[in-house]
């Protein structure tokens, strides 16, 4: 017996609560870094020691391959490594291709890596003209209508019901796309992911000798980040239990960001409330991830907005106190992007490792201006789900065709009519095409192409096309740096469940958090805010939140801080929403010495040909405008003006400060 007490030492009681209640339905409520794993292993390998557990007879369920592996290894040290741990797909997989012989007769089908050939296929027979990204987002929409349970006849009125869309394409047409698909697949005898716990389901429903075979073998499950199941997968989940009660799921609705591709937060909250009311609750609210300021943050997030059974739990950190927040408005995203990418080159220095923190953000096209701020700076970098922005295809298309256009020497005298007349071949326009999903996201990519056309002709009135491709080869290959050992760059979606030793959470205004796709809908943007704390719950130790007034350099300060902000922000930075520690970009009317402002321009135009780059990238006009407003006479001072970070006052602070001192 002493060893299986042994592994309850190192749980603080509410985890040692989860790791002895052995029998019955158990639902635990935890807050993020509360250690949900560590009492869901702790509980498995105690009713194993106990004898109580047989481990061929577990089946533990969580939601990733990567989540899965580190269950069994976790497990493996417990001294419980007989144990299954599984996610859904792999433990509906192997019963289905185990059964299928046996009640079909025939051999199992073969099954689709992807849908994206077949989807295709069917919206030709039916009609429907997509390009890859909105065939991307029909594969998207034919997954959540399985996992949902509805069906391609019922899928227009659910549609409807749900507000869900597929571009600007038809409700009713969407369901054809899906009922041809389905008979494609069929045709062609494949299956995909989905029909994997559907045909297991079915078995489970209609075999009683098949189902009757699997629950002897399984008596015990559990299922990790039970906030994120969906109505098939609970299905499955049921089907298991064939009626028993022998399950222990843990969850935290606070996490909940998967509901627009299915997930259901209400099974959790049914859980205990409906499906066993006499289930023991137990919630871990005990945070052992971050310091009381990132705790004090996080709970803020959800202050006044409900009850916990359906909110989540309050956390209460176990650490010692850290720095503050750090919440920070920039004028523009470039100088959000340099002064991230200058504290993370200060933090280094102080010993924290690259591979110890994360730039997180909301959507995979706001990466760019990180991998070319990280780059600037030989900062090793990768991009977690994600691929980096000049490797995307629609920004390789629009690269090409754009120097294409170059090379013919086309052009009508003004940038950005021709970039919207080049990229118009790609169906680029500047309204964004509506709802979200990856034809939005192929269209912020081109945006995010013009933008910087827009940029560089506001820099230099007589670039054209050749400039602009010249700028954007630029712009890759400093971006160039990718690195496993490096800062990760990553979405909100793809950080769940990770930490680091200092996070930065940026672009925190609104538009892009919430997100402007987002916002008409209030339930869409409660997933939102629940976004935003998953990001910041990520931080043992550091948190910088951000956000700029401007998309791009010198543009208007329109943007103002995320709503979830409202509750977090210090008074005086809420009250000024400008740069706190900033000058304010002078406006054309602003004083500023012209005479010092021409002698700035001709050091940078000596600048840029010896370093043979745009004159901007040294600094922009703005920037210059503010050092002859100001006339800065130490680095400390230097540093003041918007647009001057560590890594240029480094570089460039002696030039710039010998100019001044010699006006
Ligand atoms: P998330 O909700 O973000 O997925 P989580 O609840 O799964 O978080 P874990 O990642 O398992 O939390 O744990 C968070 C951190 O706290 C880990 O570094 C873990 O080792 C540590 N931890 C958990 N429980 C304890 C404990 N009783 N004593 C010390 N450290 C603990
Ligand atoms: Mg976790």
């Amino acid at each position: 017996m002493s060893d299986a007490d042994d592994l309850l030492n190192g749980l603080d009681p509410e985890q040692r609560e989860v790791a002895t209640t052995l029998r019955g339905p158990v639902c635990v409520i935890a807050g993020a870094g509360t250690g949900k794993t560590r009492a869901l292993t702790h509980r498995i390998a105690y009713g194993t020691a106990t004898g109580v557990y047989k481990p061929t007879e577990v089946l533990a369920v969580t939601f990733t391959v990567k989540a899965a592996g580190e269950m069994r290894e976790r497990l493996r040290t417990l001294g419980a490594g007989g144990v299954q741990a599984r996610t859904f797909h792999s433990a509906a997989l192997r019963q289905a291709r185990y059964f299928w012989p046996r009640v079909y007769g025939t051999e199992f089908p073969q099954i689709l890596e992807s849908k994206f050939a077949f989807v295709a296929e069917a919206a030709r027979q039916v009609g429907v003209r997509a390009d890859q990204a909105l065939l991307r987002d029909l594969s998207a929409e034919v997954e959540w209508a399985k996992v949902s349970n509805v069906r391609p006849d019922d899928y227009g009125a659910e549609a409807v019901r749900r507000q869900r869309t597929v571009g600007d394409i038809d409700p009713g047409e969407v369901g054809a796309v899906l009922r041809a698909y389905e008979q494609v697949k069929r045709d062609r005898g494949r299956i995909d992911m989905e029909d994997i716990l559907l045909i297991t389901a079915a078995i489970l429903a209609d075999e009683q000798a098949i189902a009757a075979e699997v629950r002897r073998q399984y008596r015990w499950f559990v299922v990790d980040e039970f906030q994120d199941v969906n109505p098939l997968q609970s299905t499955l989940l049921d089907l298991w239990l064939g009626g028993r009660d022998e399950v222990c799921v843990v969850g935290d609705p606070r996490q909940t960001i998967y509901t627009f591709a299915g997930a259901s937060a209400t099974i959790l909250g049914d859980f205990t409330t409906r499906r066993f009311p006499d289930a023991p609750r137990i919630e871990l609210v005990r945070n052992y991830r971050s310091t009381p300021q990132i705790v004090a943050a996080a709970n803020e997030v959800f202050a006044g907005r409900g009850p916990s059974v359906t909110l989540g739990v309050r956390l209460q950190s176990q650490n010692s106190p850290g720095p503050a927040v750090d919440y920070r408005p920039f004028a523009d995203e470039p100088a959000e992007a340099d002064a991230i990418a200058d504290r993370i080159v200060a933090l280094h220095r102080q010993g924290v490792p690259y591979r110890e923190m994360a730039v997180l953000y909301r959507i995979n096209a706001q990466s760019e201006v990180y991998e070319e701020a990280l780059g600037r700076l030989q900062v090793p970098y990768s991009l977690r789900g994600g691929t980096g922005f000049f490797q995307r295809p629609e920004v390789r298309q629009a690269v090409t065709l754009l120097r294409g256009s170059a090379h013919a020497g086309e052009g009508s005298g003004s940038l950005a009519d021709d970039v919207r007349a080049v990229l118009a071949a790609m169906d680029y326009s500047e309204t964004p095409p509506e709802g979200r999903g990856a034809v939005r996201d192929r269209w912020e990519s081109l945006q995010a192409i013009h933008t910087m056309a827009v940029d560089l002709a506001q820099e230099q009135p007589q670039a054209d096309l050749a400039a602009l491709v010249a700028d954007l080869d630029r712009r890759a290959d400093q971006a160039h740096a990718p690195s496993t050992d490096g800062v990760t760059l990553s979405t909100f979606h793809a950080a769940k469940g990770l930490e680091w030793d200092a996070v930065f959470v940026a672009g925190a205004q609104e538009g892009t958090l919430p997100y402007v796709a987002t916002m008409d809908e209030p339930a869409a943007i409660e997933e939102e805010r629940r976004l935003f704390y998953v990001g910041i719950t990520r931080a043992r130790r550091h948190l910088m939140v951000s956000w700029s007034a401007a998309r791009k350099a010198g543009g208007q300060a329109r943007r103002k801080p995320s709503r979830f902000l409202d509750r977090l922000l210090p008074e005086d930075v809420q009250v000024s929403r400008a740069p706190k520690r900033k000058v304010r970009l002078p406006q054309p009317d602003l004083d500023y010495d012209e005479a010092l402002f021409e002698r700035l321009r001709a050091w940078r135009k000596e600048i840029s040909q010896e370093e043979s780059k745009p004159a901007f990238t040294v600094f922009n006009d703005a920037t210059l405008k503010a050092i002859a407003a100001i006339r800065p006479s130490s680095g400390d001072q230097l540093l003041q003006v918007s647009g001057v970070g560590q890594s240029k006052l480094e570089k460039y602070g002696d030039g710039v400060l010998a100019i001044v001192a010699d006006s």
